[in-house]
């Protein structure tokens, strides 16, 4: 049962954070290659608890498809993209995204910003960071931050809140904590700048505990809501 799932998380999430002294961090459910049908029912189940459903996706065509799906869902849903975007896609994007998580360019602020329809709300925009400096993985250095964040907060269409991180997948987990303190430390920086960045997200299904130790206010759960993805992502 997925409003099982839902609770547990929660449950864990609230735990960690107490044990932490911090406050519980928002859970993105991420439902990459769950079907619709799947994402109905746990939206049910998390908006019945009164709070509001968010969904992040790491394809725009595979989110989108879904979306059309689930549009006669009476729950309002918050739509997140976690995975890296290319600039042809950034239309749909800022169009179709309440979120976007993975900007980790200049050239993808100014195409988000130009396509962000302007009867909608700013777009919430997290600056994608490779903190590992993993030469393959997506996301700026640490050193681009700054510059990034500037042309952020200088797009009226745009919302600057915070950074993301992906570590290192090393499989015990605990040797992902680093990577979470520097993250925590790289945000502190921004906020010294920009305020209004209220949003760390980092933390998955195995690390989600230690990365609110570490800072954490918003994590990103798949296998732990939804169990093991029947194909890879
Ligand atoms: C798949 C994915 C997650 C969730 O991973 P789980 O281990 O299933 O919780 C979180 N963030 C990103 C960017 C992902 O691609």
């Amino acid at each position: 049962m997925l409003s099982q799932s839902l609770e547990q998380v929660i449950r864990r999430l609230d735990g960690a954070a107490r044990a932490a002294g911090r406050t519980r961090p928002r859970l993105i459910a991420v439902s990459k290659t769950q079907p619709a049908t799947r994402i109905a029912e746990l939206a049910a189940a998390w908006a019945a608890s009164g709070a509001r459903p968010a969904f992040g996706e790491n394809y725009v065509q595979e989110a989108l498809a879904k979306q059309a799906e689930l549009s006669s869902l009476n729950v309002p849903v918050e739509w997140h993209l976690i995975g890296h975007l290319q600039s042809n896609k950034a239309r749909e994007a800022a169009t179709r995204f309440d979120w976007v998580q993975t900007v980790d360019r200049i050239k993808l602020v100014d195409a988000l910003a130009r396509h962000r329809p302007a009867g909608r709300p700013p777009l919430n925009v997290l600056i994608q960071v490779n903190i590992d400096d993993e030469a393959s993985k997506h996301g700026c250095g640490p050193g681009d931050v700054d510059a990034l964040a500037e042309a952020i907060a200088a797009q009226p269409r745009l919302a600057l809140r915070g950074l993301m991180v992906i570590p290192f997948p090393h499989p015990d987990p605990e040797r992902r904590r680093d990577a979470f303190r520097r993250a925590a430390a790289l945000f502190g920086h921004l906020r010294a700048r920009h305020p209004q960045a209220d949003t760390l997200s980092m933390g998955m299904s195995d690390d989600f505990a230690i990365a609110v130790q570490e800072g954490s206010t918003m994590v990103r759960v798949g296998t732990a809501l939804f169990g093991p993805r029947v194909r890879p992502a």
